[in-house]
């Protein structure tokens, strides 16, 4: 394979050995990537190609095949951002791992999609601006189900298709909405606001900055949490490490 180009955000640095490491980028224009960085750690370490190494991270990087497996050499890491504000506030820092991990835990190696990549990428920037880190975070999750065909059914009654407005529970299983005719499906099914569900809806259909700007209140910013958290906890087995670490703090 001939030397390949594309812009990446760093999801995942692991050390290899004494001098190297193992780099995991979501590019644009190959979807996700590991690769072998030689020669970065270590008293004799003498990389020259770019500062772009730290998590999150949006780089142009160069890589090329090597003959075993899927791991490329990644021979230029040139940083375009290192979203500073993330970095000086331990609440964005959290909130950008949780979301670089969620991306790493639900893409496989190479399977590409530009607007995952434009996802993360409008995510952290948002993130480095005012927003709230909750409300990305919710953005994000909405959005990054949309993509990849998982989101949850938010218009009509999963099971029946009946569209009628309120007294709609939410059921993990059937993966949306249940009418109180279908309830019998699942009793395991929650109560959810019409407000939660709207807001669902209406991210997952909007583009990123007309989504960043839909307003709800703090009840419903709090039940979409818990409703995203469980529904990723149910349908994407792995649960993310930083969660735990991640308190409820400031508005949504
Ligand atoms: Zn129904």
């Amino acid at each position: 394979m001939a030397i390949q180009k594309s812009e990446g955000i760093l999801l995942r640095r692991q050390d290899l050995r004494e001098t190297s490491i193992i780099l995991t980028f979501y590019t644009k224009d190959f979807g996700k990537i590991r690769g072998i960085v030689r020669g970065v750690r270590g008293p004799r370490a003498q990389w020259t190609g770019g500062g772009g190494l730290e998590l999150f991270a949006h780089d142009d990087i160069v890589f090329y095949e090597r003959k075993r497996a899927d791991v490329y050499t990644i021979s230029q890491c040139d940083l375009i951002d290192y979203f500073n504000p993330i970095r000086e506030s331990l609440e964005k820092l959290s909130y950008a791992t949780y979301i670089i991990e969620l991306l790493d835990s639900v893409t496989a190696l190479s399977d590409k999609n530009a607007e995952v990549f434009n996802l993360i990428l409008n995510s952290l920037r948002l993130l480095s601006g005012q927003a709230s880190p909750r409300r990305v975070a919710r953005i994000f999750e909405i959005k990054l189900l949309s993509l990849l065909g998982l989101m949850p059914n938010m218009g009509c009654c999963s099971s029946c298709g009946t569209a009628t407005a309120g007294g709609f529970r939410f059921s993990l299983r059937h993966g949306g909405l249940l009418c109180k005719e279908c309830l019998a499906n699942d009793n395991q099914a929650f109560s959810i606001l019409p407000g939660t569900a709207k807001f669902m809806e209406h991210v997952a259909g909007s583009n990123f900055d007309k989504a960043a700007r839909i307003k709800v209140s703090e009840e419903v910013g709090r039940e979409l949490e818990r409703i995203l958290r469980s529904f990723l906890d149910y349908h994407i087995e792995r649960r993310l490490r930083t969660v735990h670490f991640i308190k409820d703090v400031g508005n949504f």
